[in-house]
Formats: structure tokens, C-alpha cells, sequence
């Protein structure tokens, strides 16, 4: 009974699927190749596509499936993986069924055009052609969040959708025992002085960045038979299904690091999404379980390991080879303390690991402040930089490397930037139980393998998709919740080290 049940809602899993899926495939061809002039179109046949796939997921015999199959599943074990699929889907369905599909297709088509403008605005620094789209979109997601009635904070829905599970309230929370650690060392960094990051800064010619990105993250185990890698303004990954996970990324001649960590970067959120079951795909558990435990694979595969003194005792002599003229004069030890300086700077893609959270928390708080109404968008621009005076020490000379550096706001992405200091606390989490189970890692990073990391981590994170909320896979994982010491400890020693804390 229950089999013929759950390959109905699978067929229907995988319909709703098939759209998500060519959405997202115009969305990456409209942030790689699509010419400008495609915008109002484009955004259209988004709107189109998102509200199509909206009516298909909750059309009220999705629902009815769930109900039967949950009644019939329900004394399964959680770890079961139809238990799972009935589990989660019933969650987005719930979710989903509150929202309007039109509400939905006007904030797609609303935000395509936003991230338009953007492109053409950022390099114009005209942050007021933007206010009057930016106004209309928190208008439409505080309507968004009041589908959902008894909220304590009214950014708490969209949270939810990112990171399920956390709330202002105990986002505000971690943040706060995280700040109170982290200010201290920054002042400590400072008080030294910044280390020389001019090697970085000389002419890197783009196409021997874009081949020696590529050599690092075929090793480190990303496959191009299911993926490949384009340029763009933002750099992003996206799936389109479990053989076609796509990156992005772009090079700055004059910026060594900006090119190859934003390609460490994505290529971790895609090992991450390629190593998901296959069983899983074109359903709710066939993709990464929050943004969160993304970026947790991100910053684990850029910075833990990629900016770590083994990796490079094993790749600098190579890149040595690839430019001569700019590191032969440099050593290892100089080109390590480059890719760390630590210092406030105005970029939070640029920024070094112990300030990077600083930027995450002045975005954190601005969008709760939109969305509460306490900021109003006019203001954006000015509190922004108050907001670098005070916290990190720097202002911008103008919005340029202020409000509009982000695509986020400007793409429809709310509820979305604790992720990334939630994802710093927990890849230190995840690194530290694969280091227990596996202590021979660093060495093999030293050596150019990173196979034994990348199967403790398929096994213990990427295999299950969604199955397990962000705490279930954190607890299986690495024995405990969510908490700032390993990453703490991860900065005290690294940077320790480096500036003599
Ligand atoms: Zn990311």
C-alpha cells in the first residue's frame, strides 16, 4: 500500500523538480551568458516557472499523499529514508501551502529585475535607483513572513527557511558569546600590525588563475563530468540535479586571492551537493539541509584547508612554476602570511577568517532592522558605513564597497547571512570529529590528498542531502550542538601562531 503511495508523490517529487531545475538553469545562464538586454524577459519566464512549480508541490494531492503516507510510515525510525522523505516534504509542504503563488511569482519577477539593476548600479555607485525596487521587495517579504502568524521576530520565517531551526532570538544569541571572544583577538591582530599581502597584488595573468583553480579543485574531488565552472559577477554554485552541479567564479588580474578562494569556495558547496545520495534526487532530501551546513563545506574546503601551511608547503612550489616573475623572490612562508592577513577591511568576500564574522553580524543586524521597519532603506547607505566605523574601523569612500557590494538583497536572498558565520562555527565542529577519527588528514593535505577528509565527510554530512535537520546531522556527526570553542580554538592557534597572541 504505502509503495504505490510514495512512487505517486515521488513522480510528483520529481515533476515539481523538473521545474525548480529549469529555473534554475535560466537563473545561471542569466548571471553567466544571457545578453542585458534579456533581463525583462527573463525575469518573466522566472516569474512563470516559480509559480508553475509553487501550484504543482502544493496542490492539495501532494498534501493528501503526505497525510496518508505519514499515518502509514509514522513507527518507521527516523533514519529511515521514506520516514525522511514523507518527514521533510510534509515540512516544505506546510510551509509552502501558506504562501500565495502569486506573491511568490511577484517576488521572482520583482527580484530579476532588482538584480538587474544591480549589475549596472554597483559599478555606478547609485544606490538611489535602487530604493524604490529594494522598498517594494522587504514590503513583499514582510508579507511573506506574515503568512506565517506567531512569529517573535518578523525575520524569524525567513530565517527558518535558511537555517531551520534557529530564530533571531538565538541567532542574536550566538552571535553575541561569539563577539564577545572575537573582538578582543582582532584588537590584538591590529595592535601588531598587518602582515604583507603585496605579493598578491601583482598582474596574474586570469586564464593561469582559472587553470590553477581548476587543478585544486579536481583534487580536492570535484567532478567535471557532473559539473563545470563559468564566470560571473557573484560567484555561486547550482544544482540542477546530482550530475549537473554547477560553479561560478571570477578573477581579478591584479588579485590573486579573490579568483581562487571564491573557486575553493564554491567548489565546496559543490562536493557537498555531488555527494548526495542519488537516491535522493529530484526530492525535498536531494540537496544540502541549510545554508548553514553549506557554508560549513565552503569555508571548511577554502580556508581549513585551503589557506592551511600544509596545503600550500604542497601547492606553492607549483604556483611558483606557473608565475615565476611575481613568487620567486617570494617564500612560502611570506605568500602564507599574505593569504592571512588579518586586518579590517571593507569587503566581506575579501576578508580575512577572524574579521569575517564582524561583516556577517553588521548584515545580520541591518536586515532585521529593514524588516522590522526600525531602519528604513533611505538610511541603508549611512548606517552601513557607521556601522564599519565603529565595528571594524573602516569606511567605505562609497557604496560601491558599502550597501551594494552584497547581490544578496538585490537577488531576494533574506534570511540568509547568518549561514555564513553559522557555517565558520561548524566546519571547525566538522574538522575536528574527522580529525579524531582521522588523524593522519593534515598530513595528507600536506601531500595533495584530500581523499580520506572527503569521505568522512560524504559519510558523515553530504550522503544524507536533507534527511537530517541541521542539529540531528551536527549531533551524529560530531557528538554535539552547535558552539563556538572549535572554531575559537581553530583561530586562537592558527592566528596565535602567526601574531604571537
Ligand atoms: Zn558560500
Amino acid at each position: 500500500m504505502s509503495d504505490s503511495l510514495l512512487n505517486e508523490l515521488k513522480n510528483r517529487l520529481h515533476e515539481v523538480a523538473d521545474l525548480a531545475q529549469a529555473g534554475s538553469v535560466l537563473n545561471w545562464d542569466m548571471a553567466t551568458y544571457m545578453p542585458p538586454k534579456g533581463a525583462p524577459q527573463r525575469g518573466r519566464a522566472l516569474a512563470t516557472l516559480s509559480k508553475l512549480h509553487h501550484e504543482k508541490f502544493t496542490d492539495p494531492a501532494v498534501g493528501h499523499l503526505l497525510d496518508q503516507l505519514e499515518a502509514q510510515l509514522g513507527d518507521r525510525p527516523d533514519d529511515d529514508d521514506d520516514a525522511a522523505l514523507v518527514r521533510v516534504t510534509l515540512r516544505e509542504y506546510n510551509r509552502a501551502v501558506k504562501v500565495p503563488a502569486s506573491l511568490v511569482g511577484e517576488i521572482s519577477e520583482l527580484t530579476s529585475t532588482l538584480y538587474d539593476a544591480w549589475t549596472r548600479a554597483r559599478p555606478a555607485n547609485d544606490f538611489a535607483s535602487l530604493m524604490p525596487m529594494l522598498e517594494r521587495e522587504i514590503d513583499l517579504y514582510r508579507q511573506m513572513a506574515n503568512c506565517f502568524p506567531g512569529y517573535r521576530h518578523i525575520s524569524d520565517p525567513l530565517i527558518d527557511f535558511s537555517d531551520y531551526g534557529m530564530s533571531a532570538e538565538s541567532i542574536r544569541s550566538i552571535f553575541s558569546e561569539l563577539r564577545a571572544e572575537l573582538v578582543p583577538i582582532v584588537k590584538a591582530i591590529i595592535e601588531q600590525g598587518s602582515a604583507d599581502d603585496s605579493p598578491l597584488h601583482q598582474i596574474y595573468p586570469e586564464t593561469d588563475q582559472e587553470a590553477f583553480g581548476v587543478e585544486i579543485i579536481k583534487a580536492y574531488g570535484y567532478d567535471f563530468e557532473r559539473g563545470r565552472q563559468d564566470r560571473t559577477h557573484h560567484p555561486f554554485m547550482t544544482r540542477f540535479s546530482g550530475n549537473d552541479v554547477r560553479i561560478t567564479t571570477r578573477f581579478r588580474e591584479n588579485a590573486l586571492d579573490d579568483g581562487l578562494f571564491s573557486t575553493l569556495h564554491e567548489a565546496g558547496h559543490a562536493l557537498y551537493e555531488q555527494g548526495i545520495d542519488p537516491k535522493f534526487d529530484g526530492t525535498p532530501l536531494g540537496g544540502g539541509t541549510s545554508t548553514g551546513v553549506h557554508e560549513s563545506q565552503s569555508r571548511l574546503w577554502e580556508n581549513i584547508v585551503g589557506r592551511s601551511h600544509g596545503f600550500w608547503s604542497q601547492y606553492y612550489p607549483q604556483l611558483q612554476v606557473m608565475f615565476p616573475e611575481q613568487l620567486n623572490t617570494v617564500s612560502l612562508e611570506e605568500f602564507y602570511r599574505a593569504i592571512n592577513v588579518a586586518k579590517p577591511s571593507l569587503i566581506r568576500v575579501d576578508a580575512d577568517e577572524v574579521t569575517y564574522n564582524l561583516h556577517v553580524m553588521i548584515r545580520f543586524d541591518l536586515e532585521l532592522g529593514l524588516m522590522e521597519g526600525s531602519l528604513e532603506v533611505k538610511d541603508l547607505p549611512e548606517i552601513w558605513h557607521s556601522r564599519y566605523a565603529s565595528d571594524l574601523g573602516v569606511t567605505a569612500p562609497d557604496d560601491r564597497d558599502g550597501v551594494l557590494q552584497d547581490v544578496h538583497w538585490y537577488t531576494g536572498i533574506f534570511g540568509y547571512f547568518q549561514g555564513y558565520t553559522l557555517g565558520n562555527l561548524m566546519s571547525a565542529q566538522f574538522y575536528d570529529a574527522a580529525l579524531r577519527a582521522h588523524p593522519a588528514i593534515p598530513a595528507e593535505i600536506a601531500e595533495g590528498k584530500f581523499d580520506t577528509l572527503r569521505s568522512w565527510l560524504t559519510e558523515n554530512i553530504y550522503r544524507h542531502g536533507s534527511k537530517f535537520t541541521t542539529d540531528e546531522l551536527l549531533r551524529r556527526a560530531t557528538g554535539e550542538g552547535l558552539g563556538i570553542q572549535a572554531w575559537i580554538n581553530y583561530i586562537r592557534g592558527k592566528y596565535g601562531e602567526m601574531y604571537k597572541l
